[in-house]
């Protein structure tokens, strides 16, 4: 791996009392060319431009992929990477989806602690906070020709975060809608891929226009089966039951959905991953059995969510206030990606 060490360091300019999700981004970032068959020799370089042509194909036809993980400044003042393995894997998998060649572990996983080595400035200290890693391949031919690119990029560039809502820990609100869907089966809801997050801006900023955070997406085909928020999969906990949608084909698989199944049945709690609608949910909240409802995902851990609204109706959740489960899901797993809990499921790898 070659190592080209920025001149300078602009972590003296950043505000770490005020850092707003994906605005500033550490000294320096990875890059690994695909060219003529084979992944060639990874290299190191200050964060900055990088140079194309206005062909490059994967901003016409969205050849391209991504990650969202973090690394977070234990109390022992060890760094810690949370399930680094798990987002390899489902890179590779959306790699294959999008037609974009594989590569190993070691190259992800190798890049990753020389940035976190050489950024480590860059890692905030404070409880909460994080450092966002943004793995990213897509393809650079410089052609308009609609096929599967022949070269492409892995590059990784990392941002310290805070809280990812505004409202940190605050209940979200979201909303359905009556008019738009995210993903459909067979489609490419259930990978990481660029164009699901482009396709949802617009219902995105109309929800947000109307005061809510993100929308509860339901199933394409019936309108009714609760998907997933966007940007964080859904629990809700019903008569203390604590109830996910199943995979279904048109969900993203979050790892940290995952990781709250785990600790559940570690718990030993009653956990379901089944079809659940939003009429069900709503018929709960009616007569009380409605607990908590909450949204996973790496950027904001565990959201509280206060209320729904749905074709006209609203149901506000636990008084729109953080509720025991949902508190006790984002300690636990905060506790242990900080350090401060035996990590007894060998989720977090130090680097
Ligand atoms: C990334 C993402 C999630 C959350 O996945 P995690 O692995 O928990 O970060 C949920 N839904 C969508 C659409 C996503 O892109």
């Amino acid at each position: 791996m070659t190592i080209q060490k920025a001149q300078q360091s602009r972590r003296e300019n950043v505000d770490f009392d005020n850092l707003v999700f994906g605005k500033e981004m550490s000294d320096h970032m990875f890059a690994m060319d695909f060219r003529d068959g084979v992944w060639g020799d990874s290299h190191i370089l200050p964060y900055g431009e990088v140079g194309m042509a206005l062909s490059l194909s994967a901003l016409h036809y969205g050849q391209s992929v991504f990650e969202g993980m973090k690394a977070f400044w234990g109390a022992d003042g060890k760094v810690r990477v949370f399930r680094p393995r798990d987002h390899y894997k489902r890179l590779m998998r959306s790699c294959e989806r999008m037609c974009i060649p594989q590569f190993d572990y070691d190259h992800f996983i190798s890049a990753i602690r020389t940035l976190m080595e050489l950024d480590r400035t860059w890692i905030p200290k404070e409880r909460g906070k994080s450092l966002y890693i943004r793995p990213v391949v897509f393809a650079i031919d410089y052609s308009l020709g609609l096929k599967p690119s022949l070269s492409y990029r892995f590059a990784i560039l990392t941002s310290p975060m805070g809280y990812y809502y505004p409202e940190g820990m605050k209940p979200v609100k979201l909303m359905t809608s009556g008019e738009y869907v995210r993903a459909v089966r067979g489609g490419v809801g259930d990978v990481k891929t660029a164009g699901n997050y482009a396709a949802s801006m617009l219902p995105f900023k109309e929800a947000h226009e109307q005061g809510f955070s993100q929308i509860l997406w339901l199933n394409a085909h019936d309108n009714a089966t609760i998907e997933e928020a966007g940007v964080m999969n859904v629990f809700f906990v019903i008569n203390s039951v604590l109830i996910t949608p199943a995979l279904s084909g048109s969900i993203l698989p979050g790892i940290t959905r995952d990781s709250v199944l785990a600790l559940a049945r570690e718990k030993g709690m009653i956990v379901e991953e089944r079809a659940i609608t939003i009429q069900e949910v709503f018929d709960a909240g009616h007569i009380g059995k409605l607990q908590e409802a909450f949204g996973t995902g790496t950027a904001a851990v565990i959201a509280p969510i206060g209320l729904i609204h749905h074709d006209g109706n609203e149901m506000n959740i636990n008084n729109n206030k953080i509720g025991p489960m949902t508190e006790m899901f984002y300690y636990d797993m905060t506790a242990i990606q900080y350090g401060e809990k035996e990590d007894y499921l060998g989720w977090c790898e130090i680097v």
